[in-house]
Parts: structure tokens; C-alpha cells; sequence
């Protein structure tokens, strides 16, 4: 029997061929998380102009060097309402923070080192040239490229692409991913399964990912076990113009295993149908036309654990990020293990701290139809094709679950 494919060239053919999908201007409030397709450059300079970075009084440093010191205040000036007269020898403006220092002063007196009398000021302590002021351009000058093409953006990257004068960016497209779950013995939930029936759940985890990893989504309900609807429901998948096709379960080679007929009838380009990797060993990936098919293991926890490895890669090579491979992490064995098979395992493990870092123990049941221990898990510890045995407290490597 040839050997099974190793996950690593799993991802790579699943990234071969997927590139970044075009761009579209995109406004702020729908730009979170997505890509930049272009450099962003400041459209001003912030501050326009120098202001003040305190309450107080705008004044000219020679005249508050010496204190006491007594000056005649001349205007006031607030964010947004700037002064037009000039400070002279022996004058001060009223200001607060974020008004535009008027020509003449050249430092802020902090409202707490002064003592106000109708229109004359005391200054209590000194305040030296520059002090409190915060001058034009402190934060970015017009023209200067903040933020890169290819940067993930972050909340602060759109405050800081508004403080630059953009109302919209340009970013890849959104993908669309298609859902498709199959088995005849699948009910909605919230209704009552019959003798042999189980509740759909692997759809309700693959769309929320895939919505977190900045999708949308479309979900093709359940098809039953047979191949015309499956068939039916391929098509709805590209009449809805997804960019990805995530089908569950009938992906083996049982009878009522559908999935590959129904796509190799529709013209499926294969790529692969079987990865040396537990959970999930029967999944397969190729394309529809455009559109990149991963045909997931119907297990709950195969389903899950295949989109966390493929799934979220793919997503990522469109949207246009660069960081698309899961981040695997060191960590401390919470428990003795036996010598790892052919497949690559991504065990569920609790992770606890310990006085060397981070401790992953793996709960004791690992079937893949369980959903208790994969909701409680925070990490998969991943371990290799025939891993030898390890002991508590040797080293291991995990990927987070805080998704
Ligand atoms: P299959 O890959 O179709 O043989 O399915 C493997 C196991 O996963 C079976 O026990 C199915 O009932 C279960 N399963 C398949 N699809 C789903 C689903 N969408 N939600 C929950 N369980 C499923
Ligand atoms: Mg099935």
C-alpha cells in the first residue's frame, strides 16, 4: 500500500495554485482583519499644526523662566478654536489640550503651576521651550507610508488609517466558503432524531471559523446520501460562487461515502484524497473550476481538527495573508505517551501553567466523534509520524485552540 500523504505536502498542494483574490475598496467599518492590497500613504500631517498637550496657558518660555511671574492673558484657545492674535513679551493665551498654540508662545504653563486673576496669570513654576507643546507632524508627516500592502489590519491599524485621512482601503475579497455536511442520519437542532439519527453539528464550527477568519459564509444545509443530491447541491455550492467548497462526511469509501462521486461527476480536478494524519484521515482536496473543494472527514473532531490545519491556511492564502500556517508552540508533556504510528496525531490536551511554562496534557479519551474533550481542549499537541514514547515532563509541541 503506498504510503499516506504527509500533512505538510497536504498544505502544500492545497496552497499550490490559491493566490490572494482580487482587491476591492473596502470602508474602514468592513476592513478589520482583512488584507491591504496596496501601500497606504498619509494623506496629511498629524498634528497639522503644533498644539498643546495640556490645559493651561500658551506662553513664551523667556517670560516664565524666572517665577513668580506675572503675564496678561490675551485669548483663549480651545481643540477646534483656534487664537488668531500673537503672543508678545509678557502675554500668555488660555488653552486646552488639542488647541493650536499661537505664534509667539512657545511653551505650555500647565494649569496646575498658575494662579488666575481676572486677565492677568500668575506662574508658579518654570516651563522650558517646547514643554507641552506637541509640534507639527509628531505623530506622521504627510506622504509617509504607514501602513504596508500585505498587512493584516488590526484595530489600530484603522484608527491610525482614518487619523490618515482614508475613509476606505483597499483589501482582497472576501472569500466566500460554501458548507455542505452529508449523511442521511443528520437532523437539524432543535428537532427530535429518530431511532439511528444524530444531530448536525460540524457545519455550526467550520462556518464560525471560516466567518472568524474573515469569510462569508453559505450554508448548504445537509445532503442525503445519494448521489443526485449531492450532486444537486456541488452545484449550488458554484451557483453561489464560492471560492471554497467544505463538504463533511461521506468522504471515505463506504458505500453511502458519496462525496468524491459526486464531485468527480462535476468535473473535480483531484488533487489528493488521503492524509497520514489522526484525526482525519480520509479527506480529500482538489478543484471544481475555481473553486477549491476540501472534502472533510464526517467526524466531528476530524472535521474541526482538518479545518484548523487546511481549512484556515487556505482562507488565509486568499485573503492575502502571508502568516497562514497554523503556529505550532513549544510546551512541557503533562503525561507519559507510547510511541506515535504512521499519522501525524493532534492529540486534544488541557494546558495548565507550570514553574517551566506551559504543561499539555492529553485527556484520555481521544475518539474523534467527541465533542466534550474537543470543546474543553486548549490545545492540540501535535505529535509526528512515529514519534518514539515520551515521558512527563519532556518536551512537546501544541497549537492553540483560541480560536
Ligand atoms: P462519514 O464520514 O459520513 O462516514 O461520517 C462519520 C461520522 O461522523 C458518522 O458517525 C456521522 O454520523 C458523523 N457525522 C457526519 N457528518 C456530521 C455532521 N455534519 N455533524 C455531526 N456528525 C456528523
Ligand atoms: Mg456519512
Amino acid at each position: 500500500m503506498a504510503a499516506l500523504m504527509s500533512v505538510a505536502e497536504a498544505l502544500r498542494l492545497v496552497l499550490e495554485g490559491a493566490t490572494p483574490l482580487p482587491p476591492e475598496t473596502a470602508t474602514l467599518s468592513d476592513a478589520h482583519g482583512r488584507v491591504l492590497a496596496a501601500d497606504l500613504a498619509a494623506k496629511r500631517t498629524q498634528p497639522p499644526d503644533a498644539v498643546s498637550a495640556m490645559d493651561g496657558y500658551a506662553a513664551r518660555a523667556a517670560d516664565v523662566t524666572h517665577v513668580p511671574a506675572q503675564l496678561r492673558v490675551i485669548g483663549e484657545v480651545a481643540a477646534g478654536h483656534p487664537f488668531d492674535g500673537q503672543i508678545g513679551p509678557g502675554q500668555a493665551a488660555r488653552i486646552f489640550t488639542g488647541g493650536v498654540v499661537p505664534p509667539g508662545a512657545d511653551t505650555i504653563v500647565i494649569q496646575e503651576n498658575t494662579a488666575r486673576d481676572g486677565d492677568s496669570v500668575a506662574v508658579t513654576a518654570p516651563s522650558a521651550k517646547g514643554r507641552h507643546i506637541r509640534v507639527a507632524g509628531l505623530d506622521f508627516k504627510a506622504g509617509a507610508v504607514l501602513l504596508s500592502k500585505g498587512a493584516c489590519l488590526s484595530a489600530r491599524d484603522l484608527a491610525l488609517a482614518a487619523a490618515m485621512n482614508h475613509p476606505t482601503v483597499s483589501v482582497h475579497r472576501r472569500p466566500k466558503v460554501a458548507v455542505l455536511a452529508t449523511g442521511d442520519e443528520l437532523v437539524m437542532p432543535g428537532t427530535e432524531p429518530g431511532f439511528g439519527e444524530i444531530v448536525y453539528s460540524n457545519g455550526y464550527a467550520t462556518m464560525a471559523l471560516a466567518r472568524s477568519e474573515g469569510c462569508d459564509t453559505v450554508d448548504l444545509g445537509i445532503a442525503p446520501d445519494r448521489l443526485e443530491e449531492t450532486v444537486a447541491a456541488v452545484r449550488r455550492a458554484r451557483e453561489s460562487r464560492a471560492d471554497i467548497l467544505v463538504t463533511s462526511g461521506g468522504a471515505s469509501v463506504g458505500d453511502y461515502d458519496l462525496v468524491h462521486k459526486a464531485l468527480a461527476a462535476e468535473g473535480l480536478a483531484l488533487s489528493f484524497w488521503k492524509v497520514a494524519v489522526r484525526p482525519g484521515r480520509p479527506m480529500m482536496h482538489g478543484r471544481l473550476g475555481d473553486m477549491h473543494v476540501l472534502g472533510l472527514p464526517g467526524n466531528p473532531v476530524s472535521c474541526f481538527v482538518c479545518s484548523v490545519l487546511f481549512l484556515i491556511p487556505l482562507i488565509r492564502r486568499l485573503t492575502g495573508r502571508t502568516d497562514i500556517e497554523p503556529r505550532i508552540e513549544p510546551a512541557i508533556l503533562g503525561c507519559d505517551l507510547p510511541e506515535n504510528d504512521e499519522r501525524a496525531d493532534y492529540l486534544r490536551a488541557a494546558l495548565t501553567t507550570g514553574p517551566d511554562g506551559p504543561v499539555a496534557t492529553p485527556f484520555p479519551q481521544q475518539d474523534s466523534s467527541m465533542l466534550v474533550p474537543l470543546a474543553k481542549a486548549d490545545c492540540l499537541l501535535v505529535r509526528a509520524p512515529h514519534e518514539p514514547a515520551a515521558r512527563a515532563g519532556g518536551r512537546c509541541r501544541i497549537l492553540k485552540l483560541d480560536l
